[in-house]
């Protein structure tokens, strides 16, 4: 098998912590003889400006480009703050994501079965929930020129935001999102609001004239208003969704409550393939942030880390059967009934970042 490159990216506050138990995980895959990957590591967000002035310099960049996959831990921490705007942490992952061309954005929000039946999270679960949220990262109304205030006078003032999708950008989002319904339950909806805005026109359009290449998948299109009423009232009729880079924001994030702790969640990122080796450029993170107020603590939950890892594996690897292996040693350690902080229950046995990671392992 020939080496795979991982470059993984710490970054600040509880990044660090997670990310040493997916450095145990990946020693524990290699001398097992079922990975061969050779790691790299850089510095981003507050780390990196501690070093060299920059939320990611230069070389970082560079070995993001020349990996397989980056593994992102988290960046961003009060001592940050005030670091001039073109270098604040959150930069990092603002680069890194147009420098690698990482256009489609895959959430899943999986509910465990374990955690469904833990009414002492405060929240509605949803037992049985597997939704895969394919957001589109790279365009939409964030990045649409122009995007201005403008002062009026008077006390007046006028904003603009542009919303531009071309249709090169929407067949390849949707593309992504039917080529994983197929390895999921062939189910695409397609979110837009094509009722009143043009780039929902489009986007309607070009996902049906994709829907057409494959007529395994059941595609149904819902308006993204819609789409949140359904999310609350009957999620588990989702299967994939695909959608535009601000509905996806809102959607994932709601999909995401129906699961438990931000702890929990992982992300994909993914590039075009590459005409020649059809590998794709891909970034791993987890939604959730740095946690400063929990950071060197040791108490962090390395779910979403590890999990990110998992679809590493899936996505970029195609190890399908070890990312499954570690995928069910999560939802094992979770069914023995060991939490974290965030995920705490009554009468279950809190553990640290260190014993999650060394459970999980164990059940490998
Ligand atoms: P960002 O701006 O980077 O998204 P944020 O402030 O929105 O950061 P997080 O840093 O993700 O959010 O933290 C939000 C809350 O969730 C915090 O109280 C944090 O302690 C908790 N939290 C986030 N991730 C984890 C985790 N892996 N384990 C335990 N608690 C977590
Ligand atoms: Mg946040």
């Amino acid at each position: 098998m020939a080496s795979q490159t991982l470059l993984l990216l710490p970054g600040d506050g509880i990044g660090t912590e997670i990310m040493v138990e997916v450095e145990k995980l990946i020693d524990w895959t290699n001398a097992e003889g079922l990975t061969d990957f050779s790691t790299d590591h850089g510095l981003v967000g507050g780390a990196a400006y501690d070093a060299h002035q920059v939320a990611v310099s230069e070389d970082d960049v560079e070995k993001a480009r020349a990996a397989d996959a980056v593994i992102f831990g988290a960046v961003g921490g009060p001592k940050w703050d005030n670091v001039p705007y073109e270098h604040r942490p959150e930069a990092a992952l603002l680069r890194l994501r147009k420098e690698l061309g990482v256009f489609a954005n895959l959430r899943p929000a999986i509910c465990y079965p374990a955690l469904a039946e833990a009414s002492s999270l405060k929240r509605e679960l949803v037992e049985g929930l597997d939704i895969l949220i394919v957001r589109e990262l790279t365009g939409g109304v964030y990045f649409g020129e122009p995007k201005e205030i403008t002062d009026l006078g008077d006390g007046q003032k006028r904003a603009i935001d542009t919303q531009v999708y071309e249709t090169y950008e929407i067949d390849r989002i949707a593309r992504v999102a039917f080529d994983l319904a197929r390895t999921r339950s062939n189910k695409v909806h397609s979110a837009d609001k094509k009722n009143v805005m043009k780039s929902g026109v489009l986007w309607d359009e070009v996902v049906r004239g994709v829907a057409k290449d494959y007529p395994d998948v059941a595609f149904e299109h819902i308006l993204a208003d819609n789409a949140a009423m359904q999310l609350v009232r009957n999620p588990k009729q989702f299967d994939v969704m695909v959608t535009d880079n601000l509905f996806g924001d809102i959607l994932s994030d709601a999909a995401a409550m129906l699961t438990g702790s931000l702890g929990m969640l992982p992300s994909a990122s993914l590039g075009a393939p590459d005409p020649a080796t059809g590998k794709r450029k891909a970034f791993y993170e987890p939604v959730h942030g740095s946690a400063p107020d929990i950071a060197g603590k040791g108490i962090a939950n390395p779910i979403a880390m590890i999990a990110s890892f998992a679809m590493a594996l899936r996505y970029s690897f195609n190890m399908i059967e070890l990312a499954d292996r570690v995928d069910a040693a999560i939802a094992d350690v979770l069914a023995d009934g060991l939490r974290t902080g965030d995920i705490a229950q009554d009468n279950r046995k809190t553990v640290g970042t260190e014993e999650m990671g060394a459970a999980i392992l164990a059940k490998l």
